[in-house]
């Protein structure tokens, strides 16, 4: 069931201690990326067989994530367990063995201790837990944004802690992210930005390295004095670009679209370097994936930011690994939503 606003208030410290834990799991991983992108060469070698280089940082990326909230949560975390999108029986079979061994040496670099046994079992505790029968559960993606990780640009570390329909915990590393608004959005940032949120007590940012550097509060309480700036993926196969753009026209929109891969989107809009993220349909059978959105949803949201899909309906995480009652997203600045989502209506967008 959805908790209402009155029960996660009175659950906030129990929230706090799992949002501490998520951005301790998410900046481990980060750190773990941030190794693999660097000798992306090295893995690309060893990996040369069925799997790409990326999945071997997703797997490594995912079991850090896996024994680090383990380590932190114990059993609140067994209980809940780990929706992510990468499954760990693969690791299993014999004959990838050197692949195993791969994804261990990624993770081994922010956790020299690990082994590959220690490794499989936490991806196994982690993913044991029915989505169904779990009372909240957390939602990963290990390498959102695998285009821009392979790039040298933007990708993102995102995890959530959902109960019901909603996400109620966030955090969001996005290692390449500068968090200098002047910066260009493109260029890989040596620090990063760490983003992270919890459902009743605001947005919070700090960098994406141990230790973190201050802590600010990410809102967008201010009105919107000028045109609408849009932010949406590179990936023309990921959301129309078309379609995109005939919504920028119907509202008289800045025409430039700030392009970025991942999640990073959700803080891009959170923190006022743009003013909507549209992630509008390209095909009448995709479903988008949850860990795709969860982390981004509460920090947007707890910047004052509102989510819906194109037909301005809430995001509903409460059926399974898909949003398989919404279609596409829209994040966008409370007066700038609206808008948008009428011209969406307007155009005949589904
Ligand atoms: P982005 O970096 O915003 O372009 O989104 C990356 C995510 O897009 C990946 O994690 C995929 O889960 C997701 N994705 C894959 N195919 C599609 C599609 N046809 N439409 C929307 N999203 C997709
Ligand atoms: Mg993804």
């Amino acid at each position: 069931m959805t908790p209402s606003d009155q029960d996660v208030e009175r659950r906030h410290p129990e929230l706090a201690n799992l949002l501490g834990a998520a951005r301790e799991a998410v900046l481990l991983a980060a750190a773990a990326c941030r190794r693999a992108q660097a000798q992306i060469e090295n893995v690309r070698a060893t990996t040369k067989d069925d799997r790409s280089p990326v999945t071997v940082a997703d797997f490594a990326a995912q079991a850090v994530v896996a024994v680090s909230l383990a380590e932190t949560l114990g059993p609140a975390f067994i209980e809940a367990g780990l929706v992510a999108e990468e499954d760990p029986s693969f690791l299993r079979a014999a004959e990838r063995r050197a692949y195993l061994e791969a994804v261990v040496e990624v993770a081994r670099s922010v956790r020299p201790e690990l082994t590959a046994e220690r490794l499989l079992a936490a991806l196994e505790v982690a993913g044991a837990a029915r989505i169904e029968a779990a009372r909240g559960f957390f939602t990963l993606d290990p390498i959102d944004g695998t285009k821009g990780f392979l790039r040298g640009q933007q990708y993102a570390v995102a995890l959530a802690y959902v109960e019901g329909a909603s996400p109620l915990v966030g955090a969001l590393a996005c290692p390449n992210l500068a968090r200098d608004l002047a910066a260009e959005v493109d260029r890989p940032d040596p620090e990063g930005s760490l983003y992270f949120a919890m459902r009743g007590a605001g947005a919070q940012e700090s960098s994406c390295v141990e230790g973190g550097g201050t802590v600010r509060p990410v809102s967008r309480a201010n009105t919107l004095a000028r045109p609408i700036r849009v932010t949406a993926s590179v990936e023309k196969a990921h959301s129309s670009v078309s379609d995109t753009d005939r919504v920028i026209s119907a509202v008289g929109a800045d025409p430039m679209v700030v392009r970025l891969d991942s999640s990073a989107k959700y803080a891009v809009v959170a923190r006022g370097q743009a003013d909507a993220y549209l992630r509008l349909p390209t095909r009448a059978d995709y479903v988008e994936r949850i860990w795709d959105h969860a982390a981004g949803v509460v920090v947007a949201e707890e910047a004052g930011v509102r989510v819906t899909d194109i037909l301005g309906r809430p995001l509903d995480f409460g059926h399974g690994r898909g949003l398989e009652q919404n279609r596409g997203v829209v994040v966008a600045h409370p007066e700038a939503h609206p808008r948008l989502v009428a011209a969406i209506a307007e155009l005949g967008i589904k």
